[in-house]
């Protein structure tokens, strides 16, 4: 069907947020592409949509990458305004990568996100090198109950829990009733001023 049409029930903005490398475009590619990928460093994508219906309602979801922008602590309060839906990602072979989590993400999180029923979902990304784990499951268990989130561990590669990932995440969305009203319509209209936002660069050079 037409991509502008309301061909929808609902739609959800949803952010991937973690440090560089720890495989948040690669999760996205995995999941809107259905199959294992030659996965190669990727240049961040801006936002890519997926279709999703979850009993019976038709949910547009619109995910949100950093394209590379969190190296330089870029990230401004466009990328997180509207959000329904955060991904918190690490790589279990990088201890640094889940520290950072409560180090720096979370408090940008505080800082910028204007919902306050926000779903959020803890992910430790590349289980498939499990020789090189530095971060235990039960570790992250832990962090995800401190936050009172949802926790996966998943491997973009492998496309282990992938689809979980987003798809436990738009379930919980969408039991949400203040986020639904959200949905529907601010992300929609606000998309495109957004996305000019974002890409604007940034004022005064780069991080502190
Ligand atoms: P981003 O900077 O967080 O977007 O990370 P990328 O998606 O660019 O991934 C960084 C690197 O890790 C790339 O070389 C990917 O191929 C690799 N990578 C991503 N996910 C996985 C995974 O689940 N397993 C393995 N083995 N490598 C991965």
């Amino acid at each position: 069907g037409s991509s502008s049409g309301n061909n929808y029930d609902y739609s959800f903005k949803i952010l991937l947020i973690g440090d560089s490398g720890v495989g948040k475009s690669s999760l996205l590619v995995s999941f809107i592409s259905n199959h294992v990928n030659d996965l190669s460093p990727t240049i961040g994508v801006d936002f890519k949509i997926k279709m999703l219906t979850i009993d019976g309602k038709r949910l547009k979801l619109t995910i949100w990458d950093t394209a590379g922008q969190e190296k330089f602590r870029t990230l401004t309060s466009s990328y997180y305004r509207g959000a329904q839906g955060i991904i918190l990602v690490y790589d279990v072979t990088r201890r640094e990568t889940f520290t950072n989590l409560s180090d720096v993400w979370k408090k940008e999180i505080e800082l910028y996100s204007t919902n306050q029923d926000c779903i959020k979902v803890l992910v430790g990304n590349k289980v498939d090198k499990d020789s090189e784990r530095a971060v235990s499951r039960a570790e992250g268990i832990a962090l995800a109950e401190d936050y009172g989130c949802l926790f996966l561990e998943c491997s973009a590669k492998t496309r282990e829990n992938v689809e979980q990932c987003f798809k436990e995440l738009a379930l919980k969305i969408s039991e949400v009733p203040s986020l639904l009203e959200e949905g529907s319509t601010s992300a929609k209209r606000n998309i495109l001023k957004q996305k000019q936002e974002y890409q604007a660069p940034p004022k005064g050079g780069c991080c502190s």
